[in-house]
């Protein structure tokens, strides 16, 4: 653990009320139903504990992008049944955040019981991190409790700023423990070997430095989908229309982190035969090619079978395994072979005795498609916040909180 941390379990809430900061902001189909409750799920045992000593909790979230605005899209007035029914109890919702009228509603709360507040992001001061509004947010709870690690790399007003005006009485949740331990797990380089990581996706600027930070502990560094045409561009070869992510910072920490695998006798691992198309659509026209000659107005959308061999040949004697970032174009079902071969077999592998972490919503929806998603280690609930962890930065959210 981080030392200094504290955690729910330091604490008797008893006649306490417990200010949760919260991730739910949960996909939900055009009916408000909840296609993916993961985030909610794993915040129960937070809730459970603190309501079972007879503590009170308000619930404070975020939820897509209302840009400071109310709006009727987003609000997180479609929880409460979903709540009520997990909990079994009444949650109790209030549509405001701060003020008088919140105020009250927690005079009357009782203990054991929820209240759930309106979208924080309601409010334009959450994301601008406002020390008023944090101020405002401190008067409802005795007790700070952070389970949010979905959102905990963002120095948002109720993430990094609000704790502080709990003093001592400020802790992370079960979830964000569970986090934060498996993560040191895995960063502390002391997995049994050989330590494998799978890198894909396309925002290879998110995802370059932890390359630098897990390459003196990982045995196999695989590079897959988006993420590898810029360093095969940057090595000379040709890649046609592929996506490359332009930036000369990016371009700078390519040549940074070739030189020191070089330097320290490592190998990162590139796809060697690619599926190009014509377009960039399900139906387009196809043909395998190399990874370092694909013809012109050409792209690579997924990874070969050669190149699944080979990668998946890998994993297959792995016995610490991370992956993140889809290794093609997978939403598209003609380009989704490579990702989802990637996905069962390190599930695979994990029942044969492997550790794996898996995070990211792209590669969790692949393992979901080939029904393993309970056949991994630990599926993480951040995508961001466990890219920024895997780069050894402290989250803003943890921070807070130590
Ligand atoms: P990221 O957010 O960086 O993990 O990127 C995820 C996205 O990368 C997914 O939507 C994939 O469709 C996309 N992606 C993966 N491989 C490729 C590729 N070869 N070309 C274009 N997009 C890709």
């Amino acid at each position: 653990m981080i030392e200094g941390i504290k955690t729910v379990n330091n604490f008797d809430f008893k006649n306490q009320i417990a200010l949760m900061r919260v991730d739910f902001n949960v996909p939900i189909d055009k009916y408000y139903n909840i296609t993916d409750d993961t985030r909610i799920q794993s915040t129960l045992p937070t809730i459970q504990k603190i309501l079972s000593e007879k503590g009170k909790i308000i619930l404070i979230s975020h939820f897509g992008r209302p840009k400071g605005k109310p709006s009727k899209t987003y609000s997180l007035k479609f929880l409460i049944p979903f709540l009520s029914e997990k909990l079994k109890l009444t949650v109790d919702f209030c549509e405001n955040c701060i003020g008088k009228n919140v105020e009250q509603k927690i005079h009357q709360l009782k203990n054991g019981k929820i209240l759930l507040l309106e979208n924080l992001r309601f409010y334009k001061e959450e994301e601008e991190g406002n020390e008023n509004f944090a101020f405002e947010l401190s008067k409802l709870g005795d007790i700070y409790v952070n389970d949010a690690f979905g959102v905990s790399h963002r120095s948002h007003t109720s993430i990094s700023l609000l704790p502080k005006f709990f003093g001592k009485k400020k802790c992370i949740g079960l979830l964000m423990q569970k986090e934060i331990q498996f993560l040191n797990k895995f960063l502390s380089g002391k997995g049994k070997k050989p330590i494998t990581v799978i890198l894909g996706g396309a925002k290879i600027s998110s995802k370059i430095e932890i390359i630098e930070n897990i390459i003196d502990f990982a045995d196999h560094i695989l590079i897959g989908g988006g993420m590898s045409y810029p360093f095969i561009k940057m090595k000379g070869g040709k890649i046609g229309n592929s996506i490359v992510e332009k930036n000369q910072i990016i371009e700078e920490t390519l040549n940074k982190i070739l030189n020191k695998c070089q330097e320290k006798n490592k190998k990162l691992s590139f796809p060697k035969d690619v599926i190009i198309a014509d377009s960039f659509k399900n139906t387009a026209n196809t043909k395998i090619s190399s990874i370092h000659s694909i013809p012109d107005r050409w792209m690579g959308l997924d990874i070969g079978p050669s190149s699944i061999k080979y990668f998946c040949n890998i994993i297959e004697k792995s016995n610490t395994i991370l992956w993140n970032g889809p290794v093609g174009v997978f939403e598209f079902p003609n380009f989704s072979l490579g990702t989802r071969f990637i996905a069962k077999t390190i599930a695979k592998r994990t029942e044969k005795g492997a550790f794996s972490l898996v995070g990211g919503g792209d590669s969790i929806a692949s393992l979901k498609m080939e029904g393993c998603n309970n056949k991994i280690s630990y599926l993480s609930t951040g995508g961001g916040a466990l890219l920024e962890s895997l780069k050894n930065k402290i989250l803003p959210g943890i921070k807070a909180i130590i």
